[in-house]
């Protein structure tokens, strides 16, 4: 497969460690998964009043395009139950693309690398174990080091 991309996961309702299985199993065979980062559970972001997330971030390889990629994400989130929600708001899955090789893309429907990534310690702490030399190719910094420049507060190893 030709392209490596980088996915973040989160869930805060129901089974939330069996939705991140179930969705990564759902993945294959299109999106292969190569690595898996540690589960963290981390506090809510944006909209506090609402579960605890569990996040993780993976690294798969794909031939689908970004937009492909995208419909297929959107496609495993409804069919594991997720109703649409507010932004930040609660959901089962969310399934988000962080990086496509080095591409920057802006599309109304799409961008890539994901705009909010390296403000958020819940995507950047899971993704620094995976990946912690990839250069964001928008900033010019890598992971490592956008995760060194977040606030860790509110997450932590999940067990299990
Ligand atoms: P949400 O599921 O609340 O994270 O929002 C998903 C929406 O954000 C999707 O419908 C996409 O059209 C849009 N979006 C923009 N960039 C991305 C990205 N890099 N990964 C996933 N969704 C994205």
């Amino acid at each position: 497969m030709n392209h490596i991309v980088y996915i973040a996961l989160g869930s805060n309702l129901g089974q939330r460690m069996e939705n991140l299985r179930s969705a990564t199993a759902w993945l294959e065979p299109q999106i292969h998964v190569v690595v898996k980062s540690a589960v963290y559970e981390t506090e809510p972001w944006g909209y506090a009043d609402q579960p605890a997330f569990l996040n993780m971030a993976l690294r798969a390889e794909t031939d689908l395009s970004p937009s492909a990629l995208l419909a297929g994400l959107k496609e495993i989130e409804s069919s594991l139950g997720r109703t649409p929600s507010f932004r930040n708001g609660p959901r089962l899955i969310d399934l988000d693309i962080i990086f496509y090789d080095d591409i920057l893309l802006d599309s109304l429907a799409l961008t890539i690398p994901h705009p909010r990534l390296h403000e958020r310690a819940f995507v950047l702490i899971p993704l620094a174990e995976i990946a912690p030399g990839f250069i964001h190719p928008g900033i010019g910094l890598s992971v490592e080091q956008l995760a060194a420049n977040v606030g860790k507060k509110g997450i932590k190893l999940f067990p299990g």
